[in-house]
């Protein structure tokens, strides 16, 4: 592969990873749609190219938190009779007409959000294709047990006015990212009763759907008609206990490096970055990266690391500025412009102290995003 011109700072986004991580994710979740979770800029890497990839590669869904995220998709030609698009973050006054003229899946969790998207489809003179969520033990959005039954009713009656049509029931984990958690099993147990409980009444969803990536990867089970997979689309575990990308069959579809800047001797007991948290032991070499908290290197990441410097790891030396940071590079002396690799094949968030999908997430603007 011919490599892209000397940047600052990029973040390579290998598409046929995403493909390959489709494809796999489909492999191991036989009889289930794939919903590409691309919120949030498809973590990072990218909304519009990764959601191009997920449907060449299969993808029958697509999901994002905002209507305004899944409109984007819509304006850059993904069409409602190429791919689904389903968004969940409920808002008050929300953009609801435009998303059913956008042919949208809109979330509902109470009898309130129900009323705003009768209201929209009335105005836009066509029925608001909804999904009923249950809150099956996340404590977060959803509709409690106890509501179930008046959200299930409301909704029946708005179906027969024709404002709506009821595409889907679904809910979402709290611990799939933790094999054996006594909640994965509880949550199954009320998702399957809040199921039968709403077709019983007269529901006739086309779409079940529980399963995030790591539910999808561990729990033949909880798949259902469709799983939602975000985390593992873009290569990554969703924790170490389910595996490594390479025991799941995944390839991270992103690398972050930057070129370095600036290398320079200095004495022993040489303070570096603010707030001297690294004094040099002896005279060394000290590298400049220029990247910082603002392009999503957590501050958090000072004095630990890893990053990738002529084939060798290195450890951050004193503070994450906002734009830079400095290695200490030993007796070594790479030349100017040499790679600088951020993130470590598998490790993305652990030794900041945090979880993959924050890393890739916060990754800056100012950061150009080149995709192979
Ligand atoms: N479903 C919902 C409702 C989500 O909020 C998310 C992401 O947080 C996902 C699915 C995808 O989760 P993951 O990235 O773990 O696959």
């Amino acid at each position: 592969q011919p490599r892209p011109a000397p940047l600052r700072a990029r973040a390579e986004i290998d598409l046929a990873a995403v493909r390959a991580n489709v494809r796999a994710l489909r492999d191991r979740t036989p009889g289930a749609a794939l919903m590409a979770v691309v919120k949030s800029d498809a973590y990072g890497h990218g909304a519009v190219p990764c959601a191009r990839a997920a449907v060449a590669a299969g993808a029958t869904w697509l999901g994002t938190a905002t209507p305004e995220e899944a409109f984007a998709l819509r304006d850059a030609g993904l069409s409602p009779e190429q791919v689904r698009i389903m968004c969940w973050l409920w808002t008050p006054g929300g953009p609801w007409q435009k998303a059913i003229e956008a042919d949208l899946d809109v979330s509902v969790s109470g009898t309130w959000a129900l009323e705003e998207v009768r209201e929209a489809a009335r105005a836009a003179g066509r029925p608001a294709r909804v999904q009923l969520k249950a809150d099956t033990g996340l404590g977060r959005n959803g509709c409690q047990h106890a509501d179930w039954a008046g959200l299930v009713t409301e909704a029946l009656r708005a179906e027969a006015e024709g404002l709506i049509r009821v595409t889907g029931l679904w809910s979402h984990f709290a611990c799939a990212d933790e094999p054996g958690h006594p909640s994965i099993a509880a949550q199954l147990d009320r998702f399957r009763e809040m199921v039968a409980h709403a077709e019983r009444l007269g529901v006739r969803p086309e779409v079940r759907h529980i399963a995030n990536s790591p539910a999808a990867l561990t729990l033949p089970e909880a798949r259902f008609d469709l799983v939602r997979s975000g985390i593992a689309l873009y290569g990554i575990s969703p924790s170490a206990e389910i595996g490594t990308p390479v025991d799941l069959g995944l390839r991270p579809a992103m690398t972050l490096s930057a070129s370095l800047a600036l290398v320079k001797r200095v004495p022993g007991g040489h303070g570096v970055s603010y707030g001297h948290h690294y004094v040099t032991p002896g005279p060394t070499t000290l590298g400049l990266v220029p990247v910082g908290y603002a392009d999503g290197i957590p501050r958090h990441a000072s004095g630990t690391g890893p990053v990738l410097i002529g084939g060798k790891w290195r450890t951050v030396a004193g503070r994450v500025a906002m734009d830079q940071f400095v290695v200490d590079l030993g007796g070594d002396e790479p030349e100017v412009g040499s790679e600088v690799v951020l993130f470590g094949p598998g490790d993305r968030g652990q030794a900041a102290g945090t979880i993959a999908y924050e890393i890739v997430t916060r990754i800056g603007t100012r950061v150009p995003r080149v995709y192979l």
